[in-house]
């Protein structure tokens, strides 16, 4: 429907006749005031609305309707007696579609730009309904993904559980082979673990609940022994470690190891012909330590490397060679950057990649150790 609000009957009238002539509603307001009344209750496709009214006047209206949710994406056509300035007519009326007419009305113009307005009014109906029909989806995705990850988590810890009782058992009196078996269903299920709680992590962060638990705590311990769960379940792999990692780093231990796990797994699968992965550290100028992972594996092609962190991203042929969701990467920048520090890859196609991170070290811990230092001196 299309209001019109003009304070002159007879405008009313003939521009009335002219729209429903093309078979198009009309309502009609006789002043501002009762304009914006009539656009409160009832939602309209088009206003046509006259500049010159007593009491308020057109622009004041159009400025009190881009407060109004229910109205603020409907078109405007302003009637004036002289013609107006573009940016006079769009002040304070920003989010909605604008033109004005110039009195005496042509009903052939009025009506080409009624029925533009018209259309792009609808338009832009049919495209709201589209993105909130698809961020309902989103959020349902979202739920479900949540759900179903806490749920599979449940049954999945008592597996392990067992499956430890059962190997505990086995070793003793058990047969070499069922053993064998057993590692490599504890192989998959440990690889299950990671799928789930990655799902879980990505409807965190997406609720903005992915929570951290920072204390201080030393970096080189938890390095090696990151490198011995890697090294248990990849043997062959031969993994060496450069560098001075001896510091104190302040932040969530065990999401750090997350990163250094799944920087580590990667390294691992995307080199099929490699065994060799190396890692090195680095204490920078500005306290930062940063952790470098160099592979010798199928590398990742120039164009492609600035998406590699983002959700769902897998490059290449990824998808067909090697299995995953692509939410690894993503889930390591979300953390690394809450704890202020910097990640990005560095790599060659078909040469190795060296992907880094890095983490503010503790200031304290450095002034401690100069404090001893001098305090020593002193002493001595
Ligand atoms: P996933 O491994 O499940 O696909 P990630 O988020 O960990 O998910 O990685 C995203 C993509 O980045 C991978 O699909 C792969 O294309 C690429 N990638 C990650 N690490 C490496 C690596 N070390 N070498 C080559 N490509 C890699």
């Amino acid at each position: 429907m299309i209001l019109i609000i003009d304070d002159n009957a007879e405008n009313i009238f003939s521009l009335k006749k002219v729209l429903e002539l093309h078979n198009l509603e009309v309502d009609t307001a006789s002043s501002g005031e009762e304009g914006l009344k009539k656009i409160l209750k009832a939602t309209y496709s088009l206003i046509i609305l006259d500049v010159q009214m007593p009491g308020m006047d057109g622009f004041e209206v159009a400025e009190a309707i881009s407060g109004y949710n229910r109205a603020k994406d409907t078109p405007i056509i302003f009637l004036s007696a002289v013609s107006i300035d573009k940016k006079f007519i769009t002040k304070g009326y920003n989010t909605g579609a604008l033109d004005y007419i110039t009195k005496p009305v042509d009903p052939d113009i009025l009506m080409l730009k009624v029925k533009t307005f018209l259309q792009l009014y609808e338009q832009k109906c049919i495209l709201n309904a589209m993105q909130t029909a698809l961020r309902e989806e989103l959020e349902f995705k979202n739920e479900f993904i949540s759900i179903a990850s806490h749920e599979l988590k449940t049954p999945l810890t008592s597996i392990k559980a067992y499956m430890q009782l059962l190997q505990r058992s086995l070793e003793n009196s058990g047969d070499k082979m069922v053993l064998n078996y057993l590692q490599r269903t504890q192989v998959q299920i440990e690889k299950l673990h990671h799928l789930i709680a990655d799902l879980l992590d990505i409807s965190k962060i997406e609720k903005g609940e992915l929570r951290f638990n920072k204390k201080d705590f030393s970096f080189e311990p938890l390095l090696k022994s990151v490198i011995e769960i890697i090294q248990q379940t990849n043997e062959g792999y031969k993994i060496e470690v450069k560098g001075d990692c001896n510091v104190q780093v302040y932040g969530d231990n065990e999401r750090i190891e997350q990163v250094l796990i799944n920087y580590l797994t990667n390294a691992i699968k995307y080199s099929p012909d490699s065994k060799q992965v190396e890692i090195t550290t680095e204490l920078l100028d500005n306290n930062e330590l940063q952790v470098n992972i160099r592979d010798y594996g199928i590398g990742i092609a120039k164009e492609q490397q600035g998406n590699i962190f983002q959700k769902f991203y897998r490059a290449g042929d990824t998808a067909n060679r090697f299995q995953g969701l692509g939410i690894g990467l993503y889930i390591c920048a979300e953390i690394i950057k809450r704890h202020n520090g910097r990640y990005g890859v560095i790599s060659e196609l078909g040469k190795g990649s060296v992907f880094y991170f890095s983490v503010p070290v503790v200031h304290h811990s450095i002034h401690r150790r100069t404090e001893n230092i001098v305090k020593s001196e002193i002493n001595s």
